[in-house]
């Protein structure tokens, strides 16, 4: 490469890096329903058609829906009482509750734009308030918009790396950065759809304090020598029963 040729890479990746921060600007909007500003560069009826194009092959992966239409019909009906005693259902997103058959990986997550699941390892711990702890925090991922500030924030390191190992050979180390921020994030997730979790069960009628429970039954299945899958959709936050003590006095408050 010819003398003086670093001068403009370093412009060119300095402009790529500017341009990641511009958009990341103009992508910012308030949530209307946790009054949180964040990046977002989707809209909702993107969200609800990625959640519904994943679900079938998400399911595939813990095999498939549980046979029983009894239990299905159970989850169905304690999920709806959380979206209709709640803001959910002032949102556009479709709340759809599926039980998976998987009786051995302990899990259950959102996808954007309201698919819920729970497998049936986690689901036969759990008695109904302990599953509507489960539900209204995964509700709570969906209406916080999680995996939509996943992606957008996904999308901004993906660039300024891009304009870092242009500028210069920093690509790794920003890259290495954007993976901190994703997860320290996904901390922050797990905080916010808790505290929404713990309001859906107070609209709903259930006893909040299941939920504390829920993450002890949670802590139990990890066990000494078995990480459930649970840990790798959900990093366990410190002091989250903690803070889920906090949401209950604050809504108790109100
Ligand atoms: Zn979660």
């Amino acid at each position: 490469m010819r003398r003086g040729s670093w001068k403009i890479r370093i412009f060119i990746g300095l402009a790529i890096v500017a341009f990641a921060f511009i958009k990341r600007c103009n992508s910012k909007e308030e949530n209307p329903y946790t009054g949180r500003i964040q990046t977002i560069n989707m809209s909702s009826d993107q969200e609800i058609a990625i959640g519904l194009q994943s679900a079938p092959q998400i399911a595939q992966q813990y095999g498939g829906l549980y046979p029983d239409k009894q239990m299905q019909a159970y989850v169905d009906k304690i999920g709806n009482r959380l979206v209709k005693n709640s803001i959910a259902s002032e949102t556009p997103y479709q709340y759809d509750f599926h039980l998976l058959a998987d009786d051995q990986t302990i899990n259950a997550f959102a996808l954007p734009g309201g698919p819920i699941f729970i497998t049936y390892a986690l689901y036969k711990q759990l008695n109904e308030a302990q599953l509507a702890g489960v539900l209204g925090h995964e509700i709570g991922h969906v209406i916080g918009r999680h995996s939509a500030e996943r992606i957008a924030e996904g999308e901004f390191w993906q660039t300024v790396s891009t304009g870092a190992s242009v500028g210069g050979d920093l690509g790794d180390l920003v890259g290495g950065i954007g993976q901190n921020t994703l997860l320290s994030n996904g901390r922050d997730d797990e905080l916010e759809s808790d505290d929404l979790g713990v309001l859906f069960m107070m609209q709903s009628g259930y006893e909040p304090e299941e939920m504390i429970t829920v993450m002890k039954i949670l802590k139990e299945a990890a066990g000494p020598n078995r990480v459930p899958e649970f840990q790798s959709t959900h990093p366990d936050p410190e002091n989250r029963i903690e803070k889920i003590r906090e949401s209950i006095q604050k809504y108790r408050n109100q």
